[in-house]
């Protein structure tokens, strides 16, 4: 075994290449954490010029579903952090998980534990009844083979040290010591013989050759445990350094509670579907989550690869904030190519503009782009906006709209259309000029021309610039939607 006081720390751990891994368990969706925990490691595998690799954690395989699988591939290939290689499948590595264990056995490192469920039970009562911790001790753990009981199952638990301490330098938690007597001798084959968590997850990170253990500090105690195991193996073979651990805190509410749905917090298919949101904004938004640099707030992949020191993380709990990840949103959508968020809008026009036909909506819908995403947080109220253009005539009017129709309003409209049929410079800039010098000839001011103006061409009392309306529109339909309203 490694001497009973050990530390690990990046210096003596350090290898060639930096080697990252994501391992999701799919037993539910890619969450929010989960996601920032992947963006993690592939920053850090980024930044280092090394891997970034994926593994699903599938060995539950009552709570492991397939649609878990996908949607975790789906959001993490949405928010471009796919693997580097193809990922790797827990469960199916099992017999090779086995076989380590059987190695450790060999060596003396893990012993067969005849101790059953109703003994377990009594020790555990009594540790109770006498107030103090229950730790297993078995008198299994230095039996020697001709005491094995014939016929009876066993489960493989590994010897752990039980004087001295171990300190882990954790890059994000920094230095934290367990006093050996705490670690209990953990199981790492079950009597059925197929192996548990603890040992699948330091077999699979030695196996893929990882560095650097990036991922959710609730899982800090088992990194004490999982070390057992590593250097047990170190001690028989060789070549199983200790990783170097970065545990990050936990995502909470604003109100400082565990996040969950109440929150905003959704599975990243939900920002993408439901809040429309964009992978860049979410990828911003999740850097930002417990990691800075600086005052910046706006930080492109590139910098973020550039900057990004796991070291930096944030010790304590980060709280998410829908208001700013809505913000940041509203910010890419404007930056965002035309076409880009074109095609994004319009799926969703399918049941909020029946009118709209995508082979020949799209073009407009492009032009539309550039006055509609000044005002839109998110790619639901980017297709909210544009349903106008492909309103069918007679367009329905809001309510709003239609109280502004007074008697005058039509009549305004009425001569309104009589200019701008004359009007054969189809553009913002000259029609607003147009219609600019019509308000001073009637002597009333452009609102009583514009707001009538509004309400013909899209049925609402609040649109893009007017101008900007007619101009996409075009002359033959803003007439036509004109002289539906006009007296
Ligand atoms: N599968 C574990 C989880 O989803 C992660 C295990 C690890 O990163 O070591 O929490």
């Amino acid at each position: 075994m490694a001497s009973a006081t050990d530390t690990v720390s990046a210096g003596s751990t350090a290898r060639d290449k930096v080697v990252t891994r994501f391992a999701p368990s799919p037993t539910g969706f890619l969450h929010i954490g989960g996601a920032r925990t992947a963006l993690f490691n592939w920053l850090y595998a980024r930044h280092h010029g090394g891997t970034y690799l994926l593994r699903i954690e599938d060995t539950d395989r009552a709570r492991s579903t397939d649609a878990a699988i996908d949607a975790i591939f789906d959001g993490l290939e949405w928010l471009g952090l796919g693997g580097d290689e193809p990922a790797v499948f827990q469960f199916a590595r099992s017999d090779r998980h086995a076989e380590v264990a059987h190695k450790l056995l060999e060596a003396g490192h893990a012993y067969r534990c005849y101790l059953t469920q109703e003994e377990l039970a009594a020790r555990r009562e009594l540790a109770q009844a006498e107030r103090r911790p229950f730790r297993i001790d078995s008198e299994w753990r230095d039996a020697t083979p001709d005491h094995w009981p014939a016929d009876q199952s066993y489960v493989v638990r590994m010897k752990a040290p039980r004087e001295g301490e171990t300190t882990i330098v954790d890059k994000v938690q920094g230095s934290i010591t367990v006093q050996n007597s705490e670690l209990d001798d953990f199981i790492i084959l079950r009597s059925d013989g197929t192996p548990t968590y603890m040992l699948a997850v330091v077999v699979d990170d030695h196996d893929m050759g990882v560095t650097h253990v990036i991922r959710g500090d609730d899982h800090i105690n088992n990194a004490f445990r999982q070390l057992v195991i590593i250097r047990g193996m170190h001690a028989i073979e060789g070549g199983w350094p200790d990783p170097v651990y970065a545990h990050i805190p936990l995502i909470h509410g604003a109100d400082g509670a565990k996040l969950s749905k109440r929150h905003g917090a959704l599975g990243v298919d939900a920002y993408r579907d439901e809040m429309g949101l964009l992978p860049e904004a979410v990828f911003n938004y999740l850097l930002r989550l417990g990691w800075g640099h600086g005052d910046e707030e706006i930080i492109s992949r590139e910098q973020a690869v550039a900057w990004f020191d796991i070291g930096d993380v944030n010790k304590g709990a980060s709280r998410f904030d829908l208001k700013k990840l809505l913000n940041l949103n509203g910010h890419y959508i404007r930056e965002a190519d035309d076409a880009r968020l074109a095609a994004l809008v319009a799926p969703r026009l399918a049941t909020l503009a029946p009118g709209f036909a995508p082979d020949k909506g799209l073009d407009l819908l492009t032009r539309a782009m550039p006055v509609l995403k000044v005002r839109a947080a998110d790619i639901n109220e980017l297709a909210a906006g544009s349903v106008f253009l492909f309103a069918q005539r007679p367009l329905a009017m809001a309510e709003k709209a239609a109280s502004l129709l007074t008697d005058d309003a039509r009549a305004i409209l009425t001569k309104v259309a009589g200019v701008l049929e004359a009007e054969n410079v189809w553009t913002t800039e000259v029609l607003e000029a147009t219609v600019k010098q019509m308000a001073e000839e009637l002597g009333i001011g452009l609102g009583k021309i514009a707001q009538p103006l509004r309400a013909s061409l899209t049925g609402q009392t609040t649109s893009p610039g007017i101008f900007d309306v007619l101009a996409l529109l075009g002359k033959d339909e803003s007439l036509s939607r004109i002289r539906d309203q006009a007296a």
